[in-house]
């Protein structure tokens, strides 16, 4: 006689929502986790504050989400960013939302998020095993059977009437989600898109380590993959020693590393005055000349630059430090002009798994249906999280298509199981 009729893989975001959907319809659920905690990923999210959601509507929500946004619809009518809200009020976790839309819990602390989550699940009656790795999945008959365990060196085994894979994908390892979804996914037949880590930080060639802890605010960037220019953004971007990260820098990782891993030649090109136009930033430069008079060309750049920048700009676009400039160099400021216009950057590599924020690909998208996280392959199997392929920019995107497809992964093996008593 089996002890619980769903077992979920995973006690991440995605995992402890499907625990708890499925619980409230009062299955009895084995939460197993291979960490000696739960949500080790979600405690260092958003900087340790949990950016737990986005309050955009779906038709701007779904902009963000890739690569097949309509795939996460039903889940997210199903379970929404406004229910995800009200849901972590309820559970007494009050929540603020900032810029961008972005909501964190109000206590400023992503533990905060866990902590309300297992104090729910425990409450709802869900058993959580910690320390405990799922070590195989048998089916009969393209019915899962059993699962395996092993805990503190030991091997379990149960028969369910439902498994959901919620295991994550392959970045920050460390937390847990080193892939083993995907080896159980293959294993049952699934076919999977190819992965790469999205949401990294972007290495230039010969990169001046000068620029490391330099913002640059409200530029505009340019992504350039085999010389054709496949994304523009405007925001933030920051110089760190991983390369380029920030905002902006972030969200043209996705194209860039894909790139990078096919071969591609890739450059980004910068914007350091987007609201100007080459004709604006050559008669401001031009009225300071008139001011001022010749200018070592430093001093001018200070008048244009953050300070951090101008040995950077200087040495990446050959101006040698000791050029003066006056009104009448019209070369000398041309070359200035389209350098701030136009700093080309080619990128060289990327941060890998160990420091990325999200999997891009994974379990593919053809072989799950979207009204119910099911496997079109293995009958009572169910999908949630990073492990399909699915994710998102910045801004808690992620974690709500975590939210949202285990909510309805727990609801709809819920539901199976109900049918089979
Ligand atoms: C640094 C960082 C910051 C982020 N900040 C944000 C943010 O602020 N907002 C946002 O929306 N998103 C953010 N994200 C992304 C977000 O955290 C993920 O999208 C989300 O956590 C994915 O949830 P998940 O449940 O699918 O996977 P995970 O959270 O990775 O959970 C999977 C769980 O499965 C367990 N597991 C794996 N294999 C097994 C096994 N064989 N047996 C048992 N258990 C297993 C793992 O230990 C893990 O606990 C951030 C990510 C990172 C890395």
């Amino acid at each position: 006689m089996s002890k619980h009729e769903l077992i979920i893989i995973g006690a991440g975001a995605a995992g402890m929502l499907a625990a708890v959907a499925a619980a409230q319809k009062g299955i009895s659920v084995l939460l197993l986790e291979k960490m000696e905690k739960a949500g080790r990923k979600i405690r260092i999210t958003g900087k340790g504050r949990c950016n737990i959601t986005n309050t955009k509507e779906w038709d701007e929500f779904s902009g963000h989400i890739y690569p097949k946004s309509r795939f996460l619809k039903p889940a997210f009518y199903n379970f929404s960013n406004v229910q995800t809200i009200s849901f972590f009020e309820s559970i007494g976790l009050p929540v603020v939302i900032e810029r961008g839309d972005r909501v964190y819990p109000e206590s400023g602390r992503s533990e905060d998020v866990v902590e309300s989550l297992v104090r729910h699940l425990t409450s709802l009656g869900v058993e959580i095993s910690y320390n405990s790795k799922v070590v195989d999945i048998i089916t009969k008959d393209s019915i899962v059977e059993r699962v395996v365990w092993l805990k503190n060196g030991k091997r379990h085994e149960e028969v369910v009437k439902a498994v959901i894979i919620a295991t994550g994908g392959l970045a920050y390892p460390l937390t847990g989600s080193d892939g083993d979804g995907y080896v159980f996914a293959k294993k049952l037949n699934h076919s999977l898109t190819k992965c790469w880590p999205s949401l990294t930080a972007l290495m230039p060639r010969n990169y001046i380590t000068g620029l490391e802890g330099l913002t640059l605010k409200n530029v505009d960037i340019e992504l350039y993959v085999g010389g054709e220019l496949v994304q523009s953004e405007r925001g933030d971007i920051d110089f760190t020693n991983n390369g380029i990260e920030g905002p902006i820098g972030l969200k043209i990782s996705r194209k860039a590393v894909k790139a990078l891993i096919n071969g591609e030649k890739v450059y980004t090109v910068i914007d350091l005055k987007p609201a100007l136009t080459e004709e604006q930033v050559t008669n401001r430069i031009k009225r300071e000349l008139k001011e001022r008079g010749t200018l070592q060309i430093w001093n001018l750049m200070n008048l244009l630059l953050p300070k951090q920048l101008i040995s950077a700009f200087l040495f990446n676009n050959k101006i040698k430090t000791e050029t003066s400039v006056g009104i009448n160099d019209e070369k000398t400021i041309c070359l200035i002009v389209k350098s701030l216009k136009y700093w080309k950057i080619d990128l060289e590599s990327y941060t890998s798994y160990e420091r990325a924020v999200i999997t891009a690909g994974g379990i593919s998208l053809d072989e799950i249906v979207s009204k119910s996280m099911s496997s079109k392959l293995v009958l009572n199997l169910f999908f949630a999280g990073e492990v399909i392929d699915l994710d998102a920019d910045t801004g808690g995107y992620n974690l709500q298509i975590a939210f949202s497809t285990g909510y309805l992964a727990g609801s709809e093996a819920a539901h199976l199981i109900e049918k089979s008593r």
